[in-house]
């Protein structure tokens, strides 16, 4: 804290001001700056107290010449590109981290139903669509933790981790419905890390069709809906 106090006046002195104001927020943005009573007064997100020293100055220093509208030069350019360099391998630090826990908990076998057994057979049937992308992959399944009642399944992108409600994993939803869910998230899966802007569009419905008991399978999970979670028996 003291620190950053320090490095915020030295470099408010460098471009003119007699003084800082330092302040810490729970916020996602990283910090702000804004001018009081002629005083740039730094908000910071509390992490930035475990940044390096030379990126809360290169941060302090960016903040400050942008206040001054003074950003054509040589050092901002420098010190600007020191920032985001540390703050894009941070993100990806964080990133890979949460990929590597998600992928870690998966759990595919559950008290009815084994999901990769799931998996392997709706691959099968449906090889000329899934079999390359599955081999070719390292896409796991697990079920979820939680039971729901509105979304039976999630395609996990960036760590490639399809997720089937807990809901499912009973003796009286037929296995044809969990081959369904497994069915639509692989859809997502060959389709790409790419996030389109509508996932269920015309396209993706058609071949969502395309699944021999659609219809059978949708119903089933109506049910459950209109149930709030309660399976039909
Ligand atoms: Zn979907």
């Amino acid at each position: 804290m003291d620190k950053i106090l320090d490095i915020a006046r030295q470099q408010a002195m460098r471009f003119g001001f007699s003084s800082a104001i330092v302040t810490f927020r729970q916020k996602k943005q990283v910090a702000s700056i804004r001018l009081r009573t002629g005083i740039p007064t730094f908000s910071f997100a509390a992490g930035v107290k475990k940044f390096p020293e030379e990126i809360i100055a290169a941060l302090i220093f960016t903040l400050l010449a942008r206040l001054k509208k003074n950003v054509h030069t040589m050092e901002y350019q420098s010190q600007r590109a020191i920032l985001i360099k540390y703050l894009k391998e941070k993100a990806d630090a964080e990133r890979q981290k949460m990929i590597s826990l998600r992928r870690s908990q998966c759990n595919p076998q559950g008290h009815t139903y084994n999901l990769e057994e799931r998996l392997k057979e709706v691959v099968r049937s449906f090889r000329e669509m899934f079999l390359d992308y599955y081999v070719n992959s390292d896409i796991l399944i697990t079920w979820g933790k939680r039971t729901t009642y509105k979304r039976f399944g999630l395609w996990h992108a960036q760590s490639r981790v399809i997720e089937v409600s807990k809901t499912l994993d009973a003796p009286s939803v037929p296995v044809y419905v969990v081959n369904f869910i497994v069915y639509h998230e692989m859809l997502h899966a060959i389709r790409g890390i790419k996030q389109s802007k509508r996932p269920h569009n015309v396209t993706f419905r058609n071949l969502e069709k395309k699944y021999p008991q659609y219809k059978e399978a949708n119903e089933f999970l109506s049910k459950i809906h209109r149930n709030r979670g309660i399976l039909p028996v």
